[in-house]
């Protein structure tokens, strides 16, 4: 699967309780004001990538699905786990696995 230029949107207020702190966000910001790379750490808890494909159905070479990934981290305001950026695009099967990292 290949993605390209994908839509973004991002949600930076917990729609339960108006905070605009993560967890996961605030660690990392944390660890970055001790000098660690910001390349070194994640600042989101997990991304679920999704793609609008039936996984009974055969994978066509070179087909486009809907595709994305959903940016999770947990509100520091009231623990309510919560998408803070979801990315949208086109996801292109290929004709071998696509490289993991
Ligand atoms: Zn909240």
């Amino acid at each position: 699967m290949d993605m390209e230029k994908p839509e973004v949107y991002e949600y930076e207020e917990c729609p339960v309780c108006g905070s605009k702190e993560e967890f996961v966000a605030s660690l990392a910001a944390q660890e970055i004001d001790k000098g660690i790379s910001p390349a070194a750490v994640s600042n989101y808890l997990q991304v679920w990538p999704f793609v609008l494909r039936n996984p009974n159905y055969p994978v066509i070479i070179g087909s486009r699905s809907p595709a994305g990934n959903v940016f999770l981290d947990v509100c520091k305001g009231c623990g309510i786990v919560r998408a803070i950026r979801v990315e949208v695009a086109e996801a292109i099967a290929l004709d071998k696995p696509p490289q993991m990292g």
